[in-house]
């Protein structure tokens, strides 16, 4: 899979996806993430991006030009599946979305920053937009890695067993059951016996029995 994100701030993608499962998968060749600047697309001699909103009011607009250079230069290098801009007005992320993605091959995803992009690229350009949460952040960088990070992870081949996404939260509509490590007891606090019993049909029973039970108690509205 490949994910090109597109950015003013491109420094703030540097680190998330040099470490770890995400590391992992750029290695083995199963993900490809690209991060492009967007002043390399500005025609402007100073680089500029943003301007002042039509109609007035505080905070600078990200411009049509540069995105639509960028975007259009990109797709004539590559087919894209989708052009996602993270957003908070956009659908809220969830597993199912992440699960839906990590079967395409091909992404943009368009970081927004300031007030935000001229309507114009989201009427004309983008295909899907996506909120990581009820909140707002400066800039799209921070929900544009995790979104390729829930994505990415899903890619067959890129988990391996110990850290298999089958059996995380939300995979099935229930939330994780609680994990214990050695030591057996700290403090007095026990591990619950059964998960030392070495019987592999009771640990399953007891783990699927407590990822009820917690999604009753956490997330009822996932069991409906
Ligand atoms: N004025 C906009 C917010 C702009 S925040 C509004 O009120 O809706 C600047 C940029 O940060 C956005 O363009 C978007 O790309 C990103 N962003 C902020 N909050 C986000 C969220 N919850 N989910 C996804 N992207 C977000």
């Amino acid at each position: 899979m490949r994910i090109d994100i597109i950015s003013v701030v491109p420094d703030l993608l540097n680190g998330p996806f040099d470490h770890s499962i995400l590391k992992r998968a750029r290695d083995k060749g199963l993900a490809e993430v690209n991060v492009i600047n967007l002043r390399d697309y500005s025609t402007s001699k100073q680089k500029q991006v943003d301007d002042y909103a039509f109609g007035g009011g505080a905070g600078m607009v990200m411009m049509i030009e540069p995105i639509a250079n960028c975007i259009n230069d990109l797709k004539s290098k590559c087919n894209y599946d989708e052009i996602i801009y993270m957003s908070p007005d956009g659908e809220l992320l969830n597993q199912k979305i992440c699960n839906q993605l990590s079967l395409t091959r091909n992404l943009i995803i368009l970081c927004g920053h300031y007030k935000g992009i001229d309507e114009r690229v989201r009427e004309h350009f983008i295909t899907r937009e996506i909120s990581v949460g009820d909140y707002v952040l400066s800039g799209g960088e921070l929900p544009a890695a995790i979104l390729s990070d829930a994505v990415i992870r899903l890619i067959p081949g890129v988990l391996n067993d110990e850290t298999s996404a089958l059996t995380d939260s939300f995979q099935d509509n229930l939330l994780a059951p609680p994990v214990y490590t050695r030591p057996a007891e700290y403090n007095g606090w026990k591990v619950p016996e059964i998960l030392m019993s070495g019987h592999t049909a009771n640990v399953e029973k007891w783990r699927y029995e407590r990822a009820v039970e917690r999604t009753k108690q956490r997330r009822p509205d996932l069991l409906k």
